[in-house]
């Protein structure tokens, strides 16, 4: 049974249900791809599917728009499969159980996949009428898009004639992104020698810090837990006779690190110190982090008498002053776009191994030179410090156009429909508008969509009239014509 039929717009729900039948999580998208490919063949439109299943239709102008400039309508196919506990559903194999809350579009149990179906079923139903006046359409759907971006970045956009650009994976209703950051992973890796030690193991764990995105959440100026893991390893060090065997914490390089790790030999005769410098140096940072991290705590493990080869001191020398040298969080904020981070850094993964000491940071600019220069300032420290510096995973910066007819149109219509002067953001991650404004040069996008909650969670909804409000307002949009 059929459960969005008697919603409005009405073509927009009957695709989007149609979407939540066929499952669509990352790396399965094959089903929704070819079904988004018969769609087209079904009404003779142009279309193309590549070996990643990212889909490409093109949908010609309707009368009296052939001289307006063409669209790219956007969004990706894949959607986040989280599921509660107690649900039964296998999202791998099974569409999902629709429910209408109050004016929310919710699935029992799971999420909805409003991100980003809801793209497609408002490209789909514009291409699917026949009175809707628009220009050229290209529409483009790309996979994986919540991995990683596979889709946006193998796509071949070469084809595509179109420079208006609109985005719709944005879920808060009346904000238009148009700028994201550039990025990619920074990693330095310190060759350390090794001593043997006997002594009494003693463990620190720090814990409790807040953590977060490290895209959106670096604005809030959290401690990073691998930098305090430092502070304490420089504390106990300096202090006692203690010497490293590892420090550890973070597993993402684009996650603000929570806990940390360290593991020590120390002399029997210095545990009590030990505990008291450990002890001391975490009071500071609880201290100076108690807005921003006030669950932080440390916990601190005696273990037996052991003998291990731990880092000799001048290997610990230079790990912690590589550690410190290497700067870390918000670099500059955005002159363009108030209060957003224009150029950040996080150092997500911190680990020691046999032979080397090993950082891995996420660098993030939504200006590509200012990355750039953030970059080759990390080079210089980390091999100036005799370390091996790599780059990888590149993506590029959306860069904020001073000049946009695309925002300036979509904000007069928006103000002119519903009273509100819509805001313009950017956002300090990347997005696909940043991989599209990369393949084609000229181009002029707007990311938008309607009001969802929850997203990536069980818990995600769509609101029903925001969903209308939009598809009202992109009709406007693609009637412009001067
Ligand atoms: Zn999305």
């Amino acid at each position: 049974m059929r459960v969005l039929d008697e919603l409005e717009p009405k073509k927009v729900f009957h695709f989007f249900e149609d979407l939540t039948m066929i499952p669509h999580g990352s790396y399965n998208e094959k089903a929704i791809s070819d079904y988004c490919v018969k769609f087209a063949k079904d009404r003779g439109l142009e279309v193309e599917q590549d070996d990643l299943y990212d889909v490409i239709i093109k949908c010609p102008a309707t009368p009296g728009y052939e001289n307006v400039p063409g669209v790219i309508l956007q969004g990706h196919l894949d959607m986040v499969n989280e599921k509660e506990d107690s649900c039964p559903i296998d999202m791998d194999k099974e569409g999902l159980q629709l429910e209408i809350v109050g004016d929310n579009v919710t699935a029992k149990g799971t999420t909805l996949g409003g991100d980003d179906g809801i793209a497609i079923a408002y490209a789909l139903a514009i291409m699917d009428s026949d009175d809707i006046p628009h220009p050229s359409i290209e529409a483009v759907f790309t996979v994986s898009e919540e991995t990683g971006m596979e889709g946006a970045n193998h796509i071949d956009l070469s084809g595509l004639k179109n420079r208006r650009l609109l985005n719709m994976d944005s879920e808060d209703e009346g904000i238009f992104l148009t700028s994201c950051a550039g990025g990619g992973r920074v990693d330095s890796k310190l060759a350390i020698k090794r001593e043997s030690r006997t002594g009494v193991e003693m463990r620190v764990e720090l814990k409790g810090f807040t953590g977060g995105h490290s895209g959106t959440q670096i604005i809030l100026g959290g401690a990073n837990a691998n930098i305090m893991a430092g502070r304490i390893a420089a504390a106990v060090t300096e202090k006692t006779g203690a010497a490293l065997d590892y420090m550890k914490g973070g597993s993402k390089d684009n996650a603000i690190p929570r806990a940390s790790e360290l593991n020590f030999i120390v002399p029997e005769s210095d545990t009590a110190a030990f505990r008291e410098a450990a002890e001391a140096e975490a009071q500071k940072i609880k201290e100076e982090y108690s807005v921003q991290d006030p669950a932080f705590n440390i916990v601190i493990t005696e273990n037996a008498t052991v003998t291990k080869n731990v880092l000799t001191a001048e290997s610990l020398d230079t790990s912690l002053s590589l550690l410190f040298a290497l700067p870390n969080g918000v670099q500059a904020m955005s002159a363009d776009v108030e209060n957003m981070v224009e150029t950040s850094l996080n150092l997500g993964v911190m680990s020691t191994e046999e032979g080397f000491v090993h950082y891995r940071y996420a660098v993030r600019s939504s200006v590509n030179s200012a990355k750039e220069f953030l970059i080759g300032k990390m080079k210089r420290i980390i091999e100036h410090m005799g370390a091996e510096y790599s780059f990888e995973g590149a993506y590029p910066a959306w860069e904020y156009r001073k000049d946009s007819k695309l925002r300036d149109d979509m904000v007069r219509i928006w103000k002119e429909m519903y009273g509100q002067t819509p805001v313009v953001q950017g956002i300090h991650a990347g997005v696909e508008c940043g991989l599209f404004s990369d393949k084609l040069d000229g181009i002029d996008a707007v990311s938008f969509g309607p009001q969802m909650s929850g997203v990536h969670t069980p818990e995600e909804t769509l609101s029903i009239s925001s969903t209308k409000r939009v598809w009202d307002f992109i009709l406007k949009v693609l009637a412009v014509k001067d």
